[in-house]
């Protein structure tokens, strides 16, 4: 009875004790959230919740963005019965240089707005868009076989109006245990930003067309790399950057968008 009831008494301890942390703590996190309130990271919205990014209405948006599946040749949303060997109905007989694709999500409602804000030097948002990008990642099919991380290069006149390279910003984010980040391709003509949307297809590739090369020494022969961009219009960008790198011998030439436009959630 004496073993029990001492026992009872230390449980109760045990218990206070962890009532009385629990209290500092809820007091401590109150006190943060009356200094330094809690916003939405992409509206800026209030929120309660201390160890979330990402108002209840932003996350509902990413969800609806990022839950469908996708065409791994082009990243379009398709239904996986609708694949014939492995093409979905709008890239079947299309050119893409790239082995597979990979994507976040379609360009939508709070990813694009994130994608936007990021573009124009809201690098604070890396984390968020970096965890995406590694959940597109996991899920390839292809992790294990990458060997270097090639962010799609920007010119060196708009790096420098811009401040920053999303797309490196955007690599240096992404988790991997052997492979490297790769800064040996590069843009060695200024192009006009890419000319309107989806519609304008040819447009798109010959604005792009001969604009990349590689770096003499190179490691690219025989090797298995991964593109990563923000987004994916038309695909013109990535497919001429995917040609230069097998033009220079590359193996294998995968891709990894945040975003795929061109289409609603689904
Ligand atoms: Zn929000
Ligand atoms: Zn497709």
């Amino acid at each position: 009875m004496d073993i029990y009831i001492r026992r009872q008494a230390s449980y109760n301890a045990g218990v206070d004790k962890l009532k009385s942390k629990q209290s500092a703590t809820f007091a401590l996190q109150s006190l943060n959230q009356l200094l330094w309130p809690a916003v939405c990271i992409n509206c800026r919205e209030s929120i309660c919740e201390t160890d979330k990014s990402l108002c209840k209405d932003c996350w509902g948006e990413l969800i609806s963005c990022t839950g469908a599946d996708y065409c791994q040749r082009c990243g379009r949303d398709v239904s996986r019965y609708a694949l014939v060997d492995g093409a979905c109905p709008d890239c079947q007989g299309k050119e893409i240089h790239f082995d597979q694709i990979a994507r976040s999500g379609v360009y939508a409602e709070s990813l694009r707005e994130m994608i936007l804000a990021f573009k124009k030097g809201r690098t604070e948002l890396d984390s968020t868009l970096g965890f995406l990008a590694n959940a597109a990642l996991d899920g390839s099919g292809f992790y294990n076989e990458i060997e270097f991380f090639v962010p799609v290069p920007l010119h060196w006149f708009r790096r420098l109006t811009r401040g920053h390279n999303q797309a490196l910003v955007l690599a240096k984010k992404l988790k991997h245990p052997t492979a490297k980040i790769s800064t040996d391709l590069v843009r060695i003509r200024y192009t006009k930003t890419q000319p309107g949307g989806v519609a304008d297809v040819a447009a798109r590739a010959r604005n792009v067309a001969g604009a990349f090369a590689v770096r003499r020494g190179h490691q690219f022969t025989g090797r298995s790399v991964c593109i990563v961009d923000d987004i994916k219009t038309t695909g013109a960008t990535l497919n001429e950057c995917a040609k230069t790198l097998k033009e220079a011998g590359a193996a294998k030439v995968f891709a990894l968008v945040l975003a795929v436009a061109g289409q609603n959630p689904a």
